[in-house]
């Protein structure tokens, strides 16, 4: 049994060079799991619903995925030189359960749960799940920390209003955390917007709800750090919640999707854009619509499995500075 009374020390994932990288447990990195240990600073969250998506359904699967695919990490950090998982205990917190029958409920479940594991002043990294679960995250980080300032990348703007008459979907999350004044107006992003839309009114809709655009054309013209610089201008030091559709990738680079759009960003230009913030007051990150049925040879899977690694990089550089 861990000594609950003792400040616990970080747990090293499974040591993959003495114990291969596909063998044994697959918690995320082979982390710890919640509860073998005394507390942890931060916990990667799974959360297996799907059933807001518009069309192809399959992110359910998406933690389990993710987890698989986790096991290539290694523990420092190439950029950096961060030891993510040395200098802060972190754990894999299993899954949130919620139910696939009742939109409604399940929101309200993710948002419980979700603050569980938050409400003593650890972070969390969660992994969808369709986009609809962006929402409860939210409504839960804002019970600790306020209006945030969002980064949300996505080919998608998921500001619109229904679906099929229904307000809580993946395509929905924002124009209801904008109802509810969960993040802060001229202080967010969309980055990588790109696609169809469904009429040219789409635009100035969501231009109303006061987001920063960097569309996804604009990657062709100026350098990732010229974004990055206009990011942290937007976001300044406000608490920084950040929000990946993993369909913010081009289908080359993660075709395990449920709503894939063509002329997306490279996984090498995502992860420098993310890497650009540090430095920043980030106190939350998800990564969903990863849909394993449709990835090939765990693309996506470990893009979403390298993202997740990039965040607890950031959480421990800030925790280093403190
Ligand atoms: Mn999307
Ligand atoms: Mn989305």
């Amino acid at each position: 049994m861990p000594d609950m009374t003792q400040q616990s020390e970080p747990v090293q994932p499974v040591d993959g060079t003495v114990v291969p990288r596909y063998a044994g447990f697959s918690t995320f990195a082979r982390l710890p799991r919640i509860g073998d240990v005394p507390t942890y600073d931060v916990a990667v969250v799974g959360i297996p619903f799907d059933s807001g998506v518009s069309y192809r359904p399959g992110a359910r699967f998406g933690p389990a995925h993710v987890r698989q695919c986790s096991r290539v990490l290694r523990p420092s950090h190439p950029q950096t030189a961060a030891m993510p998982f040395a200098t802060q205990p972190v754990v894999d917190a299993g899954d949130i359960a919620c139910t696939p029958f009742d939109i409604t409920k399940a929101m309200e479940q993710v948002e419980e749960q979700a603050y569980a594991l938050i409400a003593d002043g650890a972070r969390i990294i969660t992994i969808g799940g369709d986009h609809t679960i962006a929402y409860p995250l939210l409504r839960a980080h804002n019970r600790i920390h306020g209006p945030v300032a969002l980064v949300h990348f996505d080919a998608h703007l998921d500001t619109w209003d229904t679906y099929f008459d229904a307000p809580l979907t993946h395509g929905t999350p924002f124009r209801r955390a904008a109802e509810e004044g969960l993040f802060v107006s001229g202080h967010s992003a969309h980055v990588g917007i790109r696609g169809a839309l469904y009429s040219p009114d789409d635009l100035s809709s969501d231009a109303e709800l006061g987001f920063t655009v960097v569309h996804c054309r604009e990657f062709q013209t100026r350098t990732v750090a010229d974004v990055v610089a206009q990011l942290q201008q937007t976001i300044g030091d406000r608490p920084l919640y950040v929000s990946i559709d993993i369909d913010v990738l081009d289908p080359a680079h993660a075709p395990g999707t449920g709503t894939p759009e063509i002329g997306g960003l490279t996984s090498r230009e995502l992860l420098e854009v993310v890497r650009g913030f540090d430095g920043l007051n980030l106190v939350g990150a998800d990564i969903v619509e990863v849909a394993p049925a449709y990835d090939h040879a765990e693309l996506t899977g470990i893009a979403a499995a390298f993202l997740a690694y990039e965040f607890l990089a950031l959480f421990g550089r800030a925790r280093s500075r403190t």
